[in-house]
């Protein structure tokens, strides 16, 4: 009975929770400096492989194109560490806010 008070100040309160991910997406609290899926910008690199060297879980991997070598990075093995941004002398890389990063195929968790 003690409980019943209680449970009926509760009632009438906004939610504290989100009902995401089905609603609720843009209220979202993303915290300045999260360290999300990276956008890397092709045009600013030239190849060195410095990303893919020090990257500690093997995520950026260099392969040869049209353009000579250029990473491409496998987001489902990335631990989003930012080392790859730190080292790239051609700041070509940015870890972005971008949290959601799940999917049901892996070619799309790749960033090239
Ligand atoms: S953020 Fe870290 S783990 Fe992910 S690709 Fe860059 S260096 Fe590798
Ligand atoms: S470190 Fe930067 S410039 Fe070098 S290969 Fe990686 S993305 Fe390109």
């Amino acid at each position: 009975m003690a409980m019943l008070p209680e449970v009926f100040r509760h009632i009438f309160k906004k939610r504290a929770t989100l009902m995401y991910p089905f609603r609720d997406r843009e209220k979202i609290p993303v915290p300045e400096g999260l360290r999300g899926k990276m956008s890397f910008n092709r045009e600013l690199c030239i190849g060195c492989g410095l990303c893919a060297r020090f990257c500690p879980s093997g995520a950026a991997k260099l392969v040869e194109d049209d353009k000579g070598k250029r990473p491409i990075f496998y987001i489902d093995q990335c631990l989003f560490c930012a080392q790859c941004e730190e080292v790239c002398p051609r700041k070509a890389i940015t870890l972005t806010r971008e949290f959601e990063v799940a999917g049901f195929n892996r070619s799309n968790l790749v960033v090239k």
